[in-house]
């Protein structure tokens, strides 16, 4: 036995993390259940490090040091079930199963459960970066026991991106921690394209500014504090222009945006911790919306505009006042994923902390930005050895994003030009909704009184739900069908 971890599921994904780990001097076992697979990848790549190749889950278990460390990246849903099956007599007490596939939490956490029973730790591992970044270095979001982790941590965070020289990789929570803070980071990453996309439609719908001048206009923006990997490369997609019709590649493209379910796992999440994750749930309807393309077709025809002719007077000074409403709903996003993190550590008994965690996101990922650097900062930094109790901040961190000092001013100072952007926007007939949600969470946050005082009276009104009273202790009910006088419930 010489080999330090195994791979099986050999897909491009697995392949290249495969192929990652030997790069960086492990010797890697390959399995793939059809072996065609494992030969292909030798014979390609196989000079990229020190591999094993297997034709079986048996060889592949008996080539590897112990504790064994086979990494699973199958399809996700019942193929693990059938993986895990399989290796689960052929390994011994103390050995890991990593699956760093997009698993559900649940399915996780159900099978975290059930393999400790057995002696062997099972570790949902959430990867972000695509095929290149599993190659070069993804951003890693490792689950599991914190035993595990010792074993494991060293290879994974060998193989992570790194942030000036600190990895993209931590050690995150127990069981499914891992493989949620990276559905949570998915959720984040749907709001972050869609507030582009809000962008974008405004600057061209009341703008009047082409792709191609757009391309410069992110580009430019990615000089400021929204400098990141979604801002440089819509530039490039902008910018992009169709050989076959000579228009600008985005027009000829259907404007229906897929989705493969971790956007709407964030959002159900989202309800299920009971967190108010508007502006990540408003991005995955978005979504729904653009895809309904035969009520959208009946729609034009029937639902008139109301709008008015909006004119610009100052496109310079309107393409700025985007720029801080997309940074103020991009901050929006943040501080709504991060509290549902908090909500979620507390519903799951993890001690999570958030600084690591936009640490582990701050290079390697989809998400990249300059502003995760300020986010760990305004969570107390990177700091692996800090479990806040499950559903609390330290001491030293915030209760919400945008209570950090740093965050509170750069929302504050783009308040009014959000303002101006939603009623534009509102006036003109471009949807907005992440823009407009966010900025109705932000006012949300700040009202002294909400009308959830009315919602209460409605609710004591027609189901005797009880209200409390700001002036005194207790719960109370009116008597609502009778001679309405309050009673102590
Ligand atoms: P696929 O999701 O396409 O899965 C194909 C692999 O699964 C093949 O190796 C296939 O084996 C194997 N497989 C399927 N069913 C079974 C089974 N019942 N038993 C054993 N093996 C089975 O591969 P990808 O590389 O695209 O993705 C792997 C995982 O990574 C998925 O969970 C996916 O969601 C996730 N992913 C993550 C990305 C990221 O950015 N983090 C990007 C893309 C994917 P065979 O060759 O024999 O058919």
């Amino acid at each position: 036995a010489q080999a330090d971890i195994g791979v099986t599921g050999l897909a491009v994904m697995g392949a290249n993390l495969a192929r990652n780990f030997a790069r960086n001097g492990y010797t890697v076992a390959l399995h793939n259940r059809t072996a065609q697979k494992t030969h292909d990848l030798m014979s390609a790549h196989g000079d990229d490090g020190e591999f094993v190749a297997t034709e079986s889950l048996k060889e592949l278990v008996d080539s590897l040091k112990a504790p064994r460390r086979v990494l699973i990246m199958v399809k996700a849903g019942a193929p693990v079930d059938a993986v895990i099956d399989q290796l689960v007599d052929l390994l011994d007490d103390g050995d890991i199963i990593i699956d760093a596939g997009n698993s559900h939490y649940e399915d996780t956490r159900r099978r975290e459960a059930a393999l400790a029973e057995k002696g062997l730790h099972f570790v949902g591992v959430g990867v972000s970066g695509g095929e290149e970044g599993a190659l070069n270095g993804p951003a890693i979001m490792p689950g599991g026991s914190r035993e595990s982790y010792v074993a494991l941590g060293p290879l994974l965070e060998s193989i992570s991106a790194d942030f000036e020289g600190e990895p993209c990789c931590a050690w995150i929570g127990p069981d499914g921690a891992g493989h949620y803070v990276k559905m949570v980071h998915n959720g984040i990453e749907y709001a972050d394209m869609q507030v582009i996309g809000e962008a974008y439609d405004l600057l061209r719908q009341v703008g009047g500014l082409e792709p191609r001048e757009q391309a410069g206009v992110f580009r430019a923006w990615n000089e400021t504090e929204l400098a990141s990997y979604l801002i440089e490369i819509t530039a490039e997609v902008l910018e992009q222009v169709d050989a076959a019709t000579g228009q600008p590649l985005v027009d000829v493209i259907v404007d229906e945006a897929g989705q493969k379910g971790t956007g709407r796992w964030t959002a159900i999440s989202g309800l299920d911790v009971g967190s108010p994750i508007g502006a990540i749930a408003e991005s995955v309807f978005a979504r729904s919306l653009s895809s309904q393309r035969a009520v959208r077709d009946a729609a034009s025809s029937v639902l008139v505009s109301g709008t008015e002719n909006v004119q610009i007077a100052d496109v310079g000074a309107f393409v700025e006042d985007v720029r801080l409403a997309l940074y103020a709903s991009k901050l929006v996003s943040y501080a709504q994923g991060l509290d549902m993190l908090r909500a979620a550590a507390s519903e799951y008994g993890w001690p999570l902390d958030i600084g690591t965690i936009a640490s582990v996101w701050r290079d390697g990922c989809i998400i990249r930005a300059d502003l995760l650097d300020d986010i760990m900062r305004a969570f107390g930094g990177r700091d692996t050895t800090r479990h806040p109790e499950p559903g609390t901040t330290s001491a030293d961190q915030p209760a919400n994003l945008l209570f950090a000092p740093f965050f509170a001013e750069a929302i504050g100072a783009a308040v009014p030009a959000w303002r101006r952007v939603v009623s534009v926007a509102s006036a003109a007939g471009v949807p907005i909704p992440v823009f407009s949600s966010a900025l109705s969470y932000y006012d949300g946050l700040r009202q002294e009184r909400l009308p959830a005082a009315l919602t209460q009276g409605l609710r004591d009104y027609f189901g005797a739900h009880t209200y409390r009273r700001v002036d005194r202790e207790g719960t109370f009910h009116t008597l609502w069908s009778g001679d309405r006088t309050e009673v102590e419930a």
